[in-house]
């Protein structure tokens, strides 16, 4: 075990964010913009990746799959992780019903096959959100981890099932599942820093970009410290981190890291085998709550 494990991953949108999450379906510009992730960003990522000798985990919506299958192909072709970030790109919440979210889910898992010859075993909901029957139908459908919750930081835990929040009674935290949460964080995404969105402004995305890396930094180097056998996500999009000058800041991260004794860089799926091994603890919580 090392005293730090770095996983990089990637949301591969495409156009389908700006379709299912911002409605840009008749916008050609808009569009362009997850094109640009497919065309430019993703290759010169799988570059950075390949010189580096860095594996990484590629979360890909079944509709990128099914509009650049060339590309998604080449993501597995090269070595690496490709896991389910459903097939719209649409907050759960949304489905009309269990059986609609399920069926998409369904038809990703189906596209992910068509590319890597084996179902998914790790889940990013679309938008890093739950409905109220995706943590069901994730376990009926066979996966054994997610990445989309942010109930700690650096250290992996189990997803509860039958919680209840009510407006005047207590929280209950309901009972641990099978399912392995490895959380992200808003504050270790590319999106919400870098990425200018015009009809959200709270998707502000011009910030100093040099502070969106020192603050990166600054959290792996607070949990090296601090976090036996800590794991460090960040989760990106090729489309955001694939412009210039970010993956030379990426590289330069990387670099970092690496200046530091018994850092290794994992992809989420041998992370998540080495919690199911044995090898690796995940969080428990003291008393049950
Ligand atoms: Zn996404």
């Amino acid at each position: 075990m090392s005293r730090a494990t770095v996983c990089l991953t990637y949301d591969f949108d495409a156009v389908s964010v700006w379709i299912h999450t911002f409605g840009a379906s008749n916008a050609p510009t808009q569009l362009s913009r997850g094109i640009y992730g497919a065309w430019v960003g993703a290759p010169r990522l799988l570059d950075l990746h390949d010189k580096r000798g860095v594996p990484a985990t590629w979360f890909v919506p079944g509709h990128t799959i099914e509009s650049f299958p060339n590309r998604v192909g080449e993501v597995h072709d090269r070595g690496y992780d490709v896991q389910c970030h459903g097939w719209r790109h649409v907050n759960p919440s949304t489905f009309d019903s269990k059986e609609a979210e399920q069926s998409e889910y369904e038809r990703a898992i189906s596209n992910i096959e068509n590319v890597t010859g084996r179902k998914p075993t790790g889940f990013r909901s679309p938008a890093w959100e739950f409905s109220k029957h995706t943590l069901e139908i994730i376990e009926e459908l066979g996966f054994e981890w997610d990445s989309s919750q942010m109930g700690n930081d650096f250290v992996p835990y189990h997803l509860r099932k039958d919680w209840k929040a009510p407006d005047s009674d207590p929280f209950e935290l309901g009972d641990s599942t099978d399912i392995v949460e490895v959380p992200i964080s808003w504050k270790r995404a590319d999106f919400p820093a870098l990425m200018f969105v015009w009809e959200q402004s709270i998707l502000w995305g011009f910030a100093d970009e040099q502070s969106v890396f020192d603050l990166w930094q600054a959290q792996f180097d607070w949990m090296y410290e601090n976090v036996d056998d800590g794991i460090f996500t960040l989760a990106m999009h090729p489309q955001v981190i694939g412009q210039p000058p970010r993956t030379r800041r990426l590289e330069e991260l990387i670099g970092h890291m690496r200046t530091k004794p018994d850092v290794e860089f994992a992809d989420l799926s041998t992370v998540v085998g080495e919690i199911q091994d044995g090898d690796r603890e995940v969080f428990e919580v003291m008393g049950g709550n």
